[in-house]
């Protein structure tokens, strides 16, 4: 195991959460990169296509082969294990104040066809990690500190992304749920039940996994960062001060079809084209905005018959759209149906529109950011304020506590693909960031009652 040198955490940081917080102190934390990846190595054994791939579906035997080693990571740290009724699993480090509303981590072990071995998984393993190294350095936090692994923050599965998450900010329409099917047909309570979760019914299932802002006073996730910034930047940490509004719309245009030959060009209503125009139209809208954060793709693109001698009779296109402007999205939106509306008119096809998602944009807790800037100072590295560009699950559980997000460097910003890669190093500092600044926002038990940064905050005192 390698040794760190101590780490120092200063008064001036500790005063950006605490006023009462006056003495410097130090924290001997010991972080074993080698370790980690070491365990996201194996981890990435549980999966459904041959390595370097990983492929991970929730509630599938990988993916509880996947669960049952996080468990017994979190055990080996030290920590409580338990599972809520979605499947969501956490690992807590006892805080000395028992009503302490919780501080929590972590990020998902799912992983959608032919992915790679970091997205998620590195803020799961690393926030056992980081609360294995808070353990052994003899930190007693004041707010009990919770790593949780989210279940299903990908959509594979049901084409639903986030779903534990969501269920805990109290954001999952247990009704919406009961409308989705997996390939074989299967609900998702059925197929949560037969993986040992779930409840009797969709409606307890969902409310199973609810957490409040009550009882929870933070959220820091720590993840890959899945874009070229940082590495292209030559910097270490990403400080993400918001995180992007994804929202997805289905278009289906339906013409008439036809022989290729035999059907002449004006008697056309050809439904491909119609898609064709909207494709470059969708470009077009968000180029409009004038800004870099409204970003629009047309990722999916299904035509039937699908055969060179017949004319397109379907189209069938699914849209992402994202920003980190809530407002402006929906502007994008509206703008991107209107187009779809005119077109159809034009060239006399039907139309339907479909909202797959449109979810909030969030900003990131105030004290949250400070906390993770004042860790990345004391580990003294790089880094820089950053938007998340790619959901995760603390857009979610941004809606029921301050949170934060710790981006570390990816290999030319590749993720989804199995030769996604984080280097060791970068994993390991990142790790520290995050362990130090849950440690600020839990507060220093030892030292007075009550927790530093997440949630009511009553002065008490963080030094570490
Ligand atoms: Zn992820």
């Amino acid at each position: 195991m390698r040794r760190h040198p101590a780490l120092l955490l200063v008064a001036a940081a500790i005063a950006l959460l605490s006023c009462t917080a006056s003495a410097a102190a130090s924290l001997a934390l010991k972080v074993d990169g080698q370790a980690v990846v070491a365990q996201l190595m194996q981890l990435a054994q549980w999966s459904d296509d041959p390595a370097p791939a990983v492929t991970r579906l929730i509630y599938t035997d990988n993916d509880m082969k996947a669960r049952a080693y996080v468990q017994q990571l979190m055990r080996e740290a030290g920590l409580q294990v338990r599972e809520d009724t979605m499947g969501n699993i956490y690992g807590r480090l006892a805080g000395t104040d028992p009503e302490g509303a919780a501080v929590a981590t972590g990020s998902h072990t799912d992983a959608i066809p032919g992915a790679g071995a970091y997205d998620g998984t590195v803020g799961v393993i690393g926030g056992i990690a980081a609360l294995r190294a808070l353990g052994e350095a003899g930190f007693k936090p004041a707010r009990p500190i919770e790593v949780v692994m989210f279940t299903s923050e990908e959509p594979t599965r049901f084409g639903l992304s986030c779903s534990g998450s969501r269920a805990m900010a109290g954001l999952l329409d247990s009704a919406c749920l009961d409308t989705l099917r997996d390939v074989n047909g299967s609900t998702y309570l059925q197929a949560a039940s037969a993986a040992g979760y779930g409840a009797a019914s969709t409606a307890q299932m969902v409310a199973g996994a609810r957490r409040t802002p009550a009882d929870l006073a933070a959220f820091l996730e720590l993840h890959i960062e899945q874009g070229p910034e940082l590495e292209k930047e030559g910097l270490q940490i990403g400080i993400v001060t918001a995180i992007a509004a994804p929202a997805a719309l289905r278009v289906r245009f339906s013409g008439d079809g036809g022989h290729a030959g035999a059907q002449l060009m004006p008697l056309r209503n050809d439904a491909s084209l119609a898609a064709a125009e909207l494709a470059l139209l969708v470009e077009k809208t968000a180029l409009g905005t004038g800004v870099v954060d409204t970003v629009a793709t047309v990722g999916s693109w299904h035509i039937q018959p699908n055969a060179v001698n017949s004319v397109p009779r379907e189209a069938a296109l699914e849209i992402d759209v994202r920003d980190i402007d809530g407002p402006r999205r929906d502007g994008v939106l509206a703008a991107i149906k209107a187009e779809a509306a005119a077109i159809a008119a034009r060239r006399k096809v039907r139309l339907a529109v479909e909202t797959i998602n449109q979810d909030p944009p969030a900003a990131c807790g105030a004290q949250v950011v400070a906390a993770v800037e004042a860790a990345v100072r004391e580990v003294g590295a790089s880094s820089k304020r950053m938007v998340s560009r790619a959901y995760h699950d603390s857009l979610f559980m941004a809606q029921i506590a301050p949170t934060g997000m710790v981006f570390i460097p990816c290999r030319n910003g590749w993720s989804h693909r199995p030769d996604e890669f984080a280097a060791p190093d970068d994993i390991q500092r990142g790790i520290e960031v995050l362990a130090l600044a849950l440690a600020q926002l839990a507060g220093d038990g030892s030292r007075g009652s009550g927790g530093g940064g997440g949630g009511s905050g009553s002065g008490a005192r963080t030094e570490l």
